[in-house]
């Protein structure tokens, strides 16, 4: 998979990439950071019957919610939805303070936890951290452990990874690069840019 990661990367990476390559990379991403998700997620035998005669399937076993922080973690949505068909989606909005990077809630929609659950936190970007934090410790207040916590997100700084893994340890971040740094503006280096002003067109 580290192959195929590079090479989506580096489409969004570059600055030439047109809107609809870009849209199309971090689809494609997503599948594969929900492919991986797949693989820290317990299933259980059930019985089923083909055409032709009785068998042993395999299913889900936790209930997932999904919860992608606005508005850029909502473009992940899908690509997991393929996967985990039955998930909750909870809502968190975010909005970070582009002058101190500091993140404000401002909607929170979040179904009640079924347990056993796997919780799954969508963010396309982790650069200080701040939203990720935030969301983190509302889903810990409803009750959710850090081993069923899994955090998506298809840039990370290595400074954001390092800031949430501090307060939260037991969670598990899945990515396809971690970035060296952060530049003053707050953005990921070398990054991609503004996620949601390439994806949305708000640039
Ligand atoms: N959000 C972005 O879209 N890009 C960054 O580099 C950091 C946060």
């Amino acid at each position: 998979m580290e192959k195929v990661k590079k090479i989506f990367l580096t489409v969004l990476r570059n600055k030439k990439t047109t809107r609809p390559e870009f849209r199309k990379a971090a689809h494609t991403l997503s599948h594969i950071l929900a492919h991986e998700a797949m693989t820290y997620i317990e299933t259980q035998a059930i019985d089923i019957e083909t055409p032709i005669e009785k068998s042993t399937g395999t299913t889900i076993k936790p209930s997932i919610t999904l919860v992608p922080i606005l508005r850029s973690g909502i473009i992940m949505v899908h690509p997991f939805l393929h996967y985990f068909q039955n998930a909750d989606i909870g809502v968190v909005g975010l909005k970070r303070d582009e002058k101190t990077a500091q993140a404000h809630l401002y909607y929170n929609n979040i179904p009640p936890i079924k347990h056993p659950t796997k919780i799954i936190i969508l963010d396309p970007m982790i650069a200080t951290g701040g939203t990720g934090i935030e969301t983190l410790k509302i889903v810990k207040t409803m009750g959710v452990k850090e081993e069923d916590i899994i955090f998506a997100s298809i840039i990370c700084s290595q400074e954001g990874v390092d800031t949430v893994k501090s307060q939260f340890p037991n969670i598990t971040i899945l990515t396809a690069a971690i970035d060296e740094k952060l530049n003053k503006q707050k953005f990921i280096v070398p990054g991609l840019g503004d996620f949601g002003d390439r994806y949305f067109g708000t640039e």
